[in-house]
């Protein structure tokens, strides 16, 4: 069966603005029938990283917490703390990122919450029981929230060919024990150079699977290091953010088709338990060739296209990459070919990722269609 997705241009008059254009798109999804009085509704974004400028403008979160409140929900903006360590690893840098960025209260009219708390460890484990894993570690405000909201910016991706509203639920509502399980299939390693020997870590570890050994210099200063034992580490990733020297690093050595089905599988466990309760938002402006994820953003690969709406995560990135391949190419952008409409400008810039796994794996395990109906309003 098709799912409607419903779809904007950005084409507007002095009495018809692209946020009255949004207003439309909510109601077509039945915003008022999925949010009931007191439901505390979670509108999941990214704030960007410090120097991004891509991201979704606050005044569009504005808009969508204003319409939330017309429905009588209490609305709350939120994300979870990143796996890497830079502007948004923990709830008080990521939040300062976050006002920084626009997102405050007196702005979008809602409180701004960490979804996974002070440090990425607030979170629940959902029992999924999917082909790869039976239980996935899902931010715990995003868990609890009666609604969910995603409002997600496209644009391509490294690791998944594109960021759509899959990434948003997958990578973006799982705890950094969700983040550290689809990016690693082995435990994090220390750097011996730049491990200070402070022991600090081995308080964080749940396991027990850190310890101290002589280290190589032998040295006065530092006469031992930490040393992890794989065989006890569950991939927790705490210490990863407990060390003041960032000498513990993730070891990125998932394989692609396996990292995007990982994925979708937390995608999954994000919004299960909220059927008829969760709805997505993809902005297609600004379709920049990486994430927000990194401080910069880059030339747009193709113009400006719309905003698109659906009550399936699958089929609205469906419409959205193919709303993407449509258009022609921008030459002045990092787009190296692909420049004829109907070409794929994601394969393009990363030649090596199929992104489609992402959604035959979410449409296999149940998460949605990928047939759509795109209905333009
Ligand atoms: S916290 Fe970091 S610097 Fe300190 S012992 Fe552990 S790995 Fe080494
Ligand atoms: S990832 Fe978790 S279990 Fe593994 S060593 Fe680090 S703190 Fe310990």
């Amino acid at each position: 069966m098709k799912s409607p997705v419903f779809f904007s241009d950005l084409k507007v008059e002095s009495k018809k603005t692209l946020l009255d254009k949004l207003d439309i798109l909510l109601d077509r999804v039945d915003l008022k029938g999925k949010v009931k009085e007191r439901d505390l509704v979670a509108v999941k974004l990214h704030f960007g990283e410090k120097g991004n400028t891509a991201y979704v403008r606050p005044i569009f979160l504005r808009r969508v917490i204003d319409r939330v409140k017309q429905c009588k929900g209490k609305p709350f903006l939120t994300d979870t703390n990143t796996l890497y360590i830079g502007t948004r690893s923990e709830a008080v840098s990521h939040l300062t990122t976050a006002f920084e960025n626009g997102f405050t209260e007196s702005v979008v009219n809602a409180p701004v919450l960490i979804a996974d708390g002070l440090r990425g460890n607030s979170a629940i484990k959902v029992r999924i029981d999917k082909p790869i894993f039976k239980t996935v570690s899902i931010a715990r405000e995003i868990d609890m929230a009666d609604v969910l909201i995603t409002v997600t910016h496209f644009k391509g991706h490294e690791l998944s060919g594109f960021g759509g509203a899959l990434k948003n639920l997958g990578m973006g509502c799982s705890s950094r024990e969700g983040k550290l399980s689809q990016h690693s299939n082995i435990s994090p390693q220390v750097k011996k150079k730049a491990c200070k020997g402070c022991e600090i870590c081995l308080s964080w570890c749940p396991q027990s699977a850190i310890s101290m050994v002589p280290s190589e210099s032998g040295s006065e200063n530092k006469p031992s290091i930490a040393l992890i034992d794989s065989t006890n580490c569950i991939g927790c990733g705490e210490c990863i953010l407990a060390c003041p020297s960032s000498a513990i690093q993730i070891q990125w050595n998932e394989s692609i088709p396996i990292f995007q089905k990982k994925m979708a599988e937390h995608a999954y466990g994000a919004v299960h338990k909220k059927k008829g309760k969760a709805l997505y938002l993809n902005f297609l402006t600004q379709i920049s060739p990486a994430c927000d994820c990194y401080g910069y953003s880059d030339t747009p690969i193709v113009n400006d296209i719309g905003v698109l709406s659906s009550e399936d995560p699958v089929a609205i990135d469906q419409a959205s990459v193919d709303l993407v391949n449509g258009e022609p190419g921008n030459r002045s952008s990092k787009l190296p070919g692909a420049w004829n409409p109907g070409e794929d400008k994601f394969r393009a810039i990363y030649p090596k990722v199929d992104w489609s796994i992402q959604l035959a794996h979410a449409e296999e395990i149940g998460l949605g269609s990928r047939k759509y109906e795109l209905i333009k309003i």
